[in-house]
C-alpha cells in the first residue's frame, strides 16, 4: 500500500476496515478454507491431526464448522518443536522460506519459536502500520520504540511505524535515564512500552526534575503486556502524568507483536480480524460464551503461512464485541484482557482477577495507586489482604480508608478483602511486568 502523507486520511485500508459484518464473515470463511488447505498440504502435524479427526478443509461449510477441529496449545507447540528441530512439524513451509523467527521464553523450558515467511512478515508490518494509524500515529510523528528487540516479537513492530512513515527511533530497553535523554533530545511524540513502565518512567522523570507533560513532547503512549492499558483508571493516571493519550495493544508471541489495538475512540481494541480468527470459549466446557461475556481466547491464524495455528488456546480471559465503533471501523473489538487463566485466583470459590482490584484501587484519589495482593489461609479459610498506600498529605484515618476500600471491592468482586493501608512509597515499584500477587497458601495456587 502506498503511504498517503495527508494527515487528514482517516483509515489505512478504508475498504477493509469499514466493510459490513457480513463481508467480514465472508472474508474470514474464504481465508480460512485456503489456510486449512495450506496447513494440510504443508504441515505434517496438521495432516495427521486432520486425518485422525476425520476432517479436512472441505469440512468447513461455515465459520461454525471450525469447532470440529481440534485445539492446540503451547505445550503441543513446545513438544513438536523439540521432536522436529528447528521449527517443529506444525510449520507448513521449508525452513528456506523462513526469514524471521521470534522466540518466547515462557515460564518453563526451551523458548518456543514463531516463524515468518517474507510475505508473512510484510503482511504483519502492514497490519502494524494500520493499527498505528488507527491510534492516530502519522508520518509527522517521531516514534520511540522502547520494547525489547532481543528475539521478542514486539521488537520488529517498530518497522510498522516506519512503514507508516513516522520517524522511528529504535531505542529498545535502555536504562530509564538514557531513555529519558533520548525522549528529550529527539522530542519524540510517541512511545511504546508497558503500562507499569510508563508509570515508572514518568515518576522517575519527576524525581529528576523533569515534568513529562511539560518538558517532553510525548503525546501518544502505546502500551501492551499487562491488563493496565485497558483499565480506565490506570490509563487515566498515566495520561495525567504524561499529558498524553494511552492506547492499549494486545499481542501474542506465537502470532504477532500486536493482534489488536485501540483506535482514537479508546473503546476496546480493534482486532486484526483478517489475520486472526478469535473464539471466546468457556474454559471448562469449550463451548462459546455469549458476546460480551468473559471466556478463554482461542485463536486461528488466517494468513500466516510459515506456521498456521488452528484453535490455539491462549489461556487469556477476554471479552469481545462486534458492535460498530464510533470511529467507523467495523472489526470486532477486544473489550479487555481480564487476566490469564493462570492468574485467576479462586478465593472461597469466587473467581478473582487482580485487574478488578486494580480498577477499584485506582479510582480512589486517596491512594497512590500502587497495590499488592497477599493471599493466605487462616483456619482453613482463604483470606485476601490488599496492601495499598495512602497518598502523601491525605488526612483520612487509616481505618476509614480501609473500610471504604473493602466495601467497594466487595461490591465489584463479591469478595470482602482485608485492607492494609501503608504510607506512600512503601511498596516496591514495578518496572516492566508487574508482579502484584503474593500467594502464601502453599500449593493452592490456581
Ligand atoms: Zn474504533
Amino acid at each position: 500500500m502506498t503511504v498517503d502523507v495527508a494527515t487528514e486520511r482517516r483509515y489505512w485500508a478504508p475498504a477493509l476496515e469499514t466493510q459490513s459484518r457480513a463481508e467480514w464473515d465472508a472474508l474470514k470463511l474464504s481465508l480460512l478454507r485456503t489456510h486449512l488447505a495450506h496447513a494440510q498440504a504443508g504441515s505434517p502435524y496438521y495432516r495427521a491431526s486432520f486425518a485422525a479427526a476425520g476432517i479436512g478443509p472441505d469440512s468447513l461449510k461455515s465459520l461454525d464448522d471450525l469447532r470440529r477441529f481440534p485445539f492446540i496449545n503451547k505445550t503441543i507447540l513446545r513438544q513438536r518443536q523439540e521432536a522436529v528441530p528447528l521449527l517443529g512439524d506444525i510449520a507448513a513451509v521449508p525452513e528456506s522460506e523462513v526469514v524471521y523467527v521470534s522466540a518466547s521464553s515462557g515460564s518453563t523450558g526451551v523458548p518456543t519459536l514463531s516463524p515468518f515467511t517474507a510475505s508473512d512478515f510484510d503482511a504483519w508490518m502492514d497490519y502494524e502500520a494500520r493499527q498505528f494509524w488507527s491510534s492516530g500515529l502519522r508520518p509527522t510523528d517521531r516514534y520511540c520504540h522502547s520494547l525489547n528487540f532481543s528475539l521478542f516479537v514486539g521488537g520488529p513492530c517498530v518497522l510498522g511505524a516506519q512503514k507508516l512513515g513516522a520517524l522511528s527511533i529504535h531505542a529498545g530497553t535502555v536504562p530509564s535515564e538514557r531513555l529519558l535523554a533520548i525522549l528529550k533530545q529527539f522530542q519524540a511524540t510517541a512511545i511504546w512500552t508497558t503500562p507499569s513502565y510508563a508509570w515508572y518512567l514518568g515518576e522517575t522523570a519527576q524525581k529528576q526534575g523533569i515534568d513529562p507533560a511539560r518538558d517532553l513532547a510525548v503525546r501518544r503512549i502505546f502500551v501492551a503486556g499487562e491488563p493496565g492499558g485497558s483499565i480506565p483508571e490506570t490509563r487515566a493516571r498515566i495520561e495525567t502524568l504524561w499529558g498524553a493519550s494511552v492506547y492499549d495493544y494486545y499481542g501474542l508471541s506465537d502470532i504477532f507483536g500486536s493482534c489488536a489495538g485501540m483506535c482514537e475512540e479508546k473503546d476496546g481494541l480493534h482486532w486484526a480480524e483478517d489475520h486472526i480468527l478469535a473464539e471466546v470459549l468457556d474454559p471448562a466446557t469449550g463451548e462459546p460464551v455469549r458476546e460480551g461475556e468473559r471466556g478463554e481466547l482461542v485463536l486461528t491464524t488466517l494468513q500466516k503461512r510459515a506456521r498456521p495455528l488452528i484453535r490455539f488456546r491462549t489461556g487469556d480471559i477476554v471479552s469481545f464485541t462486534s458492535e460498530p465503533c464510533r470511529c467507523g471501523r467495523t472489526s470486532q473489538r477486544l473489550l479487555g484482557v481480564h487476566g490469564r487463566l493462570d492468574d485467576m485466583l479462586i478465593v472461597r470459590g469466587v473467581n478473582l482477577f487482580p485487574s478488578d482490584i486494580e480498577a477499584v484501587v485506582r479510582q480512589d484519589g486517596d491512594f497512590t495507586g500502587e497495590y499488592r495482593l497477599v493471599l493466605d489461609r487462616e483456619n482453613h479459610l482463604d483470606t485476601v489482604t490488599i496492601e495499598v498506600e495512602r497518598r502523601w498529605g491525605c488526612a483520612v484515618p487509616h481505618g476509614d480508608l480501609a473500610a471504604r476500600l473493602t466495601r467497594r471491592i466487595k461490591a465489584v468482586t463479591g469478595v470482602g478483602p482485608k485492607v492494609a493501608v501503608l504510607e506512600a512509597d512503601v511498596l516496591p515499584r514495578a518496572t516492566h511486568k508487574a508482579k502484584r500477587v503474593e500467594d502464601r497458601r502453599g500449593s493452592v495456587w490456581v
